[in-house]
């Protein structure tokens, strides 16, 4: 795996979350506020908060309940279970109509 940065390597042009911004979406999907996220992994809360506008410009999502839409939307986040899994997927693009 690649370093924390990795650009897309999928065609959409866009830069991936890295891991950190995957737990942290997962974390406030989970129903977690960003204080909660940020004593979970041991960091400060404006650099969770900073993680989430990020990937919310990242995204052109409006807000963090847009976010958390989309990351299940593109598959980063695994529908059917609680709380909720990621997979290996870390692009925010989605794909309409969903295919292979
Ligand atoms: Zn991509």
């Amino acid at each position: 795996m690649g370093n924390d940065h990795d650009v897309c390597r999928c065609g959409c042009g866009a830069e991936h979350l890295t891991a950190r911004q995957a737990e942290i979406v997962s974390l406030a999907a989970a129903g977690l506020t960003a204080d909660q996220a940020a004593q979970c992994l041991g960091i400060a809360t404006s650099t969770v908060q900073t993680h989430l506008r990020t990937m919310r410009q990242r995204a052109q999502a409006r807000n963090g309940v847009e976010l958390v839409a989309r990351a299940f939307a593109a598959g980063i986040l695994v529908p059917g279970s609680w709380p909720p899994p990621l997979s290996d997927h870390r692009c925010l693009a989605v794909r309409w109509p969903p295919g292979p």
